[in-house]
């Protein structure tokens, strides 16, 4: 389930809601009960995409990757 970091413009502090994309515009409560809150675009974090290394369909064999193999 994707995250989206949130600010909250009465306290100033950032949380992180966890959401279906379905509900990605819903508003989002402060954790400290505010109800003005923004959500930020800049980490909508789809686990594990950004994290992985580029496996690029090669089966491991050292040399692929370079171009070496064919
Ligand atoms: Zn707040």
């Amino acid at each position: 389930m994707p995250r989206y970091d949130f600010r909250c413009r009465a306290c100033g502090s950032t949380f992180e809601v966890s959401r279906p994309m379905s509900a990605s515009d819903d508003p989002a409560t402060c954790p400290d009960g505010h109800a003005d809150t923004v959500k930020l675009l800049s980490t909508v974090s789809m686990t594990g995409s950004a994290a992985a290394p580029r496996a690029s369909g090669g089966g491991g064999g050292g040399c692929c990757g370079g171009g070496c193999c064919s």
